[in-house]
């Protein structure tokens, strides 16, 4: 499957409204998109296996998206192969007294993944210019006044992809990807939490009170990804009203940045196969 044409171009003239929320790539059906999406889970396993075994790289996923859109349900499908030993998700919510009191980075880096393993962000610092942006909470933020000026978004992204870029040069690959629903979508989707009983529990007030902030969040979203999106951490504009469709992709998008990573199990040398050969032997001689 040809990942590229979602993934969006550094500084870009990035038109959300112009990208299709309903798109399934070449897949017309959604058996045959089921079938590849456990083709890829099984494949994500081995090469975390390999990941883990080497210990050298770490892999972030980041997934921002507007409320409904799926964020836990493709963390669910997509991730249900991983192994848990290695693979941490962490949802970012509203920051505490005792985060509001750092640098917006500082809850973000206690929660990067070490070595060997997977870490899934459920929203993330990208919050710190959208959310904070649209509802103007940077006055919250306890950052001097003097430093909250017209340029605070411009130096937040520039901020972020140095970030991205240190992380990238100690090994730490970041790939972004926001699930990219339609108004309308949203709309049938809060409907049927509050029809279907079974799902009354996921319904949330405050998800309507953001629905009308719907342009301001869309604009915000289209700024930060063709402003942040760059080579060593791509954004993925992920249509995601075909729910498994957006699953797919997603699952393609992480097996194949996973693949480029060339991942083998670790060789051992000739002295180290020697000694294994020894210990070999002596086990099934009894001697030890
Ligand atoms: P779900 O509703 O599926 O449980 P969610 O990610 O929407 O998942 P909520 O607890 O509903 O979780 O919402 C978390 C809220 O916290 C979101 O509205 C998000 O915008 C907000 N949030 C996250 N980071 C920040 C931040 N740095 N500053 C202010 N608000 C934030
Ligand atoms: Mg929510």
């Amino acid at each position: 499957m040809d990942i590229s044409r979602y993934k969006i171009q550094s500084h870009s003239d990035l038109k959300l409204a112009e990208i299709k929320t309903n798109d399934s790539g070449s897949y017309g059906s959604r058996e045959d998109a089921e079938k590849r999406l456990v083709d890829n889970i099984q494949k994500m396993a081995e090469y975390q296996s390999k990941l883990y075994a080497q210990d050298k790289y770490a892999l972030l996923i980041i997934i921002q998206a507007m409320d409904t859109a799926g964020k836990d349900g493709t963390i669910k499908h997509v991730m249900s192969g991983l192994n848990p030993q290695s693979t941490h998700v962490h949802s970012f919510k509203q920051p505490s007294a005792e985060e509001l009191n750092h640098d917006y980075l500082w809850r973000a880096i206690k929660r990067l993944p070490e070595r060997g393993s997977i870490g899934i962000f459920n929203r993330s610092y990208y919050e710190d210019v959208l959310v904070v942006r649209v509802h103007d909470l940077i006055k919250k933020q306890q950052i001097p006044a003097k430093l909250i000026t017209e340029n605070i978004w411009k130096e937040r992204f520039r901020q972020i992809t140095d970030f991205e870029k240190y992380l990238f040069e100690n090994g730490i690959l970041v790939v972004k990807l926001f699930l990219h629903i339609s108004k309308e979508e949203q709309k049938d989707r809060l409907i049927g939490r509050i029809d279907d009983k079974a799902k009354n529990w996921k319904f949330s007030a405050a998800d309507i009170a953001e629905r009308q902030f719907w342009e301001e969040y869309q604009h915000c979203y289209q700024e930060a990804i063709s402003e942040t999106s760059t080579n060593h951490a791509p954004w993925y504009v992920i249509p995601a009203d075909k729910k498994w469709f957006a699953r797919l992709l997603v699952s393609e998008i992480i097996t194949q940045t996973m693949e480029s990573l060339k991942l083998e199990y670790p060789v051992i040398d000739k002295a180290q196969s020697d000694v294994l050969k020894e210990f070999r032997q002596k086990l099934a001689e009894g001697l030890i």
